[in-house]
């Protein structure tokens, strides 16, 4: 059996051009960029070009930073921790905003921090999902709050947040922006100087680039306590030998994802709308969030009547991945908040599932995902007549 993924909100597969890009750098060009001899020196024009492609990508200026690391949970920690160590425990402004819709990259971190002592306000959304520049204005408080840091695009929902008014307001106040861009880049425009964001997070296994290592963009001028000490790598502000093969493959990834915009918007949305209208048609089925305000690639569905464990093993089965962004399960408390801020009824009958397209997603395995998805909630209605 053909197994169609429909989960790339959890995590793409690597384009076959990055794999090729990335080759090189295991067993040939093997040095350690910081040594002095060619083994070291040798990596340094591809690491180049990587950045290069990072800083075109996001449309960062000459003077900013962009370091690269980890992941995106290790980008959203260095933002929030830096924070805290540069102006919360200085004893400068004591005050953070965030919202309930969060990653648990910022959300846990952030309660962290509570737990330290800094002062968490976990925004609402409005009946859209959306957190809006009104919502940010009636909370934040001028000159006091340090931070306000909002995601670009939910990874449950796909619905997008406006970064440029949001990051307008916290500046107006006094505050800095940082927003957790993971699951915007390479589905929209990300323009750091257009939204004039302070800190922006992406991470390289979510544009078709390989897991494991991410980056942190840092508007000119700026600074922040690294999260490791140890080496003078990324100009201090990171610690730790550089992954060269996966800074490369990163660099290339968001190059090709920049070029697939377009089709991203176009293509992968047509797909992304052809499975959304056939699901529509189930019956008591619900789709969070208006189309116009998500992402190109993503639906999550609610399907009434339907256990969504039950229903993602069903899939699974039959050979489709997709993933729960249940209602009523603990873990995934972001899409409870959408849930609940949208009034989406929660009862333990409801639980939503999340389709993610690619721009490797093809027509036949929409056409067979919703054959199956039909079937699927079928049968399982049909054992549980109870809803
Ligand atoms: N932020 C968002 C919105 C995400 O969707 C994810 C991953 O699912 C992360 C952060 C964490 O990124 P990483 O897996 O690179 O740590």
């Amino acid at each position: 059996m053909e197994k169609i993924y429909l989960d790339n909100n959890a995590t793409t597969k690597v384009d076959p051009l990055v794999m090729k890009k990335m080759l090189p750098f295991f067993v040939e060009k093997y040095g350690n960029p910081n040594s002095l001899h060619g083994f070291g020196t040798e990596t340094h024009p591809a690491m180049g070009e990587a950045l290069n492609s990072l800083y075109e990508g996001l449309n960062a200026s000459d003077d900013s930073d962009i370091i690269v690391n980890s992941c995106g949970t290790e980008s959203n920690n260095t933002v929030l921790k830096g924070i805290y160590f540069d102006i919360i425990h200085k004893g400068v402004k004591n005050h953070i905003i965030t919202s309930q819709i969060e990653h648990p990259a910022i959300r846990h971190t952030c309660e962290f921090l509570e737990s330290l002592g800094a002062d968490v306000t976990y925004l609402p959304v409005n009946d859209d999902g959306i957190v809006t520049a009104d919502i940010l204005k009636e909370h934040i408080r001028k000159d006091q709050t340090a931070l306000v840091s909002i995601m670009w695009a939910n990874n449950e929902t796909g619905l997008i947040n406006p970064v440029k008014e949001l990051a307008a307001v916290a500046h107006d106040n006094g505050a800095l922006f940082h927003t957790d861009a993971v699951q915007a880049v390479g589905k929209v425009k990300v323009d750091v100087q257009d939204a004039n964001v302070d800190f922006l997070t992406f991470s390289a296994h979510k544009f078709h680039g390989p897991k494991g290592v991410g980056g942190l963009y840092i508007k000119e001028g700026l600074n922040l306590t690294p999260l490791f000490h140890g080496g003078e790598q990324m100009g201090k502000k990171r610690a730790g030998t550089v992954n060269v093969a996966f800074m490369v493959g990163m660099g290339y990834a968001l190059d090709l994802a920049v070029k697939a915009l377009d089709f991203e918007n176009q293509e992968v949305r047509r797909l992304r709308d052809k499975l959304e209208d056939a699901i529509m048609k189930i019956d008591d089925t619900i789709v969070i969030g208006k189309r116009s305000l998500r992402t190109p690639n993503t639906i999550l569905v609610s399907f009434k009547g339907i256990e969504g464990e039950a229903f993602l093993w069903d899939l699974n089965w039959n050979g489709i991945a997709a993933s729960t962004g249940s209602a009523c399960s603990s873990e995934d408390l972001e899409a409870d908040a959408t849930f609940q801020a949208m009034h989406v009824d929660t009862d333990l009958s409801h639980t939503g599932v999340r389709f993610s397209l690619s721009r490797f997603t093809t027509e036949e395995e929409i056409d067979k995902a919703i054959e199956v998805i039909g079937k699927t909630v079928d049968r399982l209605r049909s054992i549980s007549s109870t809803y």
